[in-house]
């Protein structure tokens, strides 16, 4: 394993992370196993959050005894003082600890939730308080969309301290951000390291994300001990060859018609449809076996992909030309 300084948080990190999403498949006995399998490779990062049901709660068991060994990452979408403030409380009894070394906002978007989350009565004040009284380390965020990853790292970069986005052979949009992050000196955590698990070739995967000096960390979701070992084999560490880069052009182009990177330029759909937010959660059924749990958050939506009338402006907005009515139509399928 080989580790590194998670920007100006000063944590020293491995460089692959432990992502808390699919744990969500397994039990306390699988958690126990899966952490084991890691603290095995030298793994000393976990990233879980509030939102992924039962992760804080499993890693919280699993790391019990060890808690000295593990850097702790969670993140809450609360936007407002109170919510954040309880949900501070809340990780913490989860994870059994009376410390966090990294607490997130989640995925902010919209205006409204930047005013709201850095206003008087937001959460960065309950996340400012709880750093003050020790109990968590360092203050980061996280988002999906390139417009908010820009806000942060510019307009609250006194505020950030880490910068979690999607990052993968396919989603590699935000390269220019990543240096900017760099140059700031804010950590940056690869999330989605396979492209929410469209590509196969995990090793050349993480050897993509791993050949680019502005990723400071990277953090597949691991399920099994099969698949931390294959996460932390020397093969991610080797340089990008020819054959290599010839294989993540042939991926873009192969997925590039198909895969949504979830920029967020399609917005906003007159129907009011959320249309990245439905491609993820019909990817987390499909690829991660997550029924249940994609079909619950998808149902919780206002507008889903059956709302589609078919107007088309989106697809005349997608940068990537994708045929978003017919992926739609397959989305509904799927999730009825
Ligand atoms: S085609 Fe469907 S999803 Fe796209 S903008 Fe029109 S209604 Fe919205
Ligand atoms: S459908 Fe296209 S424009 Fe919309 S988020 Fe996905 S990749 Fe971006």
């Amino acid at each position: 394993m080989k580790y590194t300084t998670l920007g100006k948080t000063g944590l020293k990190v491995s460089v692959v992370g432990l992502g808390g999403i699919p744990v969500q498949r397994t039990d306390k006995a699988g958690a126990v196993e899966i952490v084991k399998a890691c603290m095995g490779q030298g793994i000393n990062y976990l990233d879980t959050a509030r939102g992924y049901t039962v992760s804080e709660e499993y890693f919280g068991e699993a790391i019990k005894g060890n808690r000295d060994k593990w850097i702790i990452a969670t993140k809450s979408m609360s936007r407002t003082y109170d919510a954040m403030k309880a949900d501070i409380e809340i990780s913490l009894k989860n994870l059994q600890t009376d410390y966090i070394d990294l607490y997130q906002i989640h995925n902010i978007k919209t205006d409204e939730e930047f005013e709201t989350c850095f206003g008087e009565n937001g959460a960065y004040r309950a996340l400012a308080e709880a750093k003050a009284e020790g109990k968590i380390g360092h203050i980061g965020a996280t988002a999906h969309g390139l417009e908010a990853f820009e806000r942060l790292i510019r307009e609250y970069e006194d505020k950030i301290e880490t910068m979690m986005f999607p990052y993968n052979i396919v989603e590699n949009q935000a390269d220019a951000l990543m240096k900017e992050c760099t140059e700031k000196n804010i950590g940056f955590i690869a999330m989605k390291p396979m492209a929410g698990g469209n590509l196969d070739d995990t090793k050349l995967a993480l050897r993509y994300i791993f050949n680019n000096p502005d990723c400071t960390i990277a953090i597949p979701g691991m399920g099994n001990e099969e698949e931390v070992l294959s996460n932390t084999s020397e093969e991610i560490f080797q340089p990008l060859s020819d054959a290599d880069k010839e294989e993540c052009v042939k991926i873009r182009k192969e997925l590039g018609s198909q895969f949504c990177r979830r920029c967020g330029y399609c917005a906003p759909c007159p129907q009011g449809i959320n249309i990245p937010q439905n491609f993820l959660m019909v990817n987390y059924l499909r690829k991660y076996g997550l029924a249940d749990w994609a079909k619950a958050r998808y149902y919780a939506m206002e507008k889903t992909a059956k709302d589609c009338v078919g107007c088309g402006t989106c697809e005349t907005r997608c940068p990537y030309d994708l045929p978003i009515r017919e992926m739609l139509k397959k989305c509904a399928a799927d999730m009825a």
